[in-house]
């Protein structure tokens, strides 16, 4: 039978820990009834850094139901994406298949039923997909939904509306860790991995206590992240803009000339305004291409694994 471990990344978070470890004990004794995962499946608590209570709580927990509830402790706070990383990492030894969530459990912890099932179908990977974002503020729905079109356009694969709730099998979790970039947008990485993979669909709810960690600074900070370190589009756009100043400025040249010819123009406003446009695309031009460059030894840097060998016969 396969071992689950349910990876909780925790900031602060002393208001929900206990209904949190409540109800993911809930969905452990549920599944492993039905016989869809092993007795010995285990929830893993990351504490990133907290303030508050909220190791106290974890240790207490582990106390009471030291099976079921193991526990992480970082060091200092590294940041959610991080934490996820550090918790998925621990229990890749100790289990088949892991499934994250957050500890607020604003994502369904019943379509967990129905992320095993997949894996039991061969799924290596299940997200966890919003239906709808009807508890979302306005201002959280837009932006989100204009990060998910900008990824897109930047050509990063992401899964859309898809945040950190999902299902990735052992191997997975083990191809996961030949990336060993230090700049994690792990939305980003998981397409690249492969495998067979599916969605299951949920409506996302709100927090069951205490407030977001995420403020619109971090929000801004991951966004900038998932595209930074996917795309080297914005320098190839620096360098389009370039090439297209050069061309603007051989047809300025042309009304310059006309202008100069036709007698209606101050003296020295011809070069001058030549030697702006063209100067201006050149430079632009040049920054674009070294940014090339940069981009590939950046790539380069990443040392992403090239592939993923799934079999070989
Ligand atoms: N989190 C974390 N480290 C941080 C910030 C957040 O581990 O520095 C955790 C947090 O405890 C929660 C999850 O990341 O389990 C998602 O955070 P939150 O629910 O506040 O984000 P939101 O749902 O508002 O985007
Ligand atoms: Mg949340």
């Amino acid at each position: 039978m396969d071992r689950l471990g349910i990876v909780v990344p925790c900031y602060n978070e002393e208001e929900v820990l206990k209904i949190a470890s409540e109800a993911l004990r809930g969905v452990l004794a549920d599944l492993t009834a039905k016989g869809k995962i092993a007795g010995d499946s285990f929830i893993l608590f990351v504490n990133d850094g907290s303030k508050d209570r909220t190791w106290a709580l974890i240790e207490e927990e582990h106390e009471k139901y030291p099976e079921q509830v193991r526990g992480v402790k970082l060091a200092g706070n590294v940041g959610h994406q991080y934490a996820l990383t550090a918790g998925l990492l621990t229990a890749r030894d100790m289990c088949d298949m892991t499934v994250s969530i957050d500890a607020d459990l604003q994502d369904d912890v019943a379509v967990i039923e129905e992320m095993i099932d997949k894996f039991h179908e061969g799924k290596d990977i299940v997200y966890g997909v919003r239906r709808e974002r009807k508890t979302d503020t306005f201002f959280k729905r837009t932006t989100a939904q204009a990060f998910y079109k900008l990824m897109a356009l930047m050509g990063v694969k992401t899964v859309y509306n898809h945040a950190d709730f999902r299902l990735m099998s052992r191997r997975a979790v083990e191809q996961f860790s030949q990336y060993g970039e230090s700049n994690l947008f792990l939305r980003g990485i998981i397409p690249l991995i492969g495998y067979e993979t599916d969605c299951v669909h949920y409506d996302r709810k709100e927090r069951v206590a205490g407030e977001s960690k995420y403020p619109l600074k971090k929000m801004l900070a991951l966004a900038f992240n998932g595209i930074s370190s996917f795309s080297v589009k914005p320098i190839t756009l620096i360098l389009g803009l370039g090439l297209i100043i050069i061309l603007f400025s051989l047809l300025a040249a042309v009304y310059a000339l006309i202008s100069y010819f036709s007698g209606h123009v101050v003296p020295g406003w011809t070069s001058l305004i030549l030697s702006i446009w063209f100067l201006g695309g050149l430079q632009l031009l040049a920054i674009g291409l070294v940014g090339q460059y940069i981009g590939k030894i950046y790539i380069e840097v990443k040392q992403r694994p090239r592939y993923n060998i799934e079999k070989v016969l």
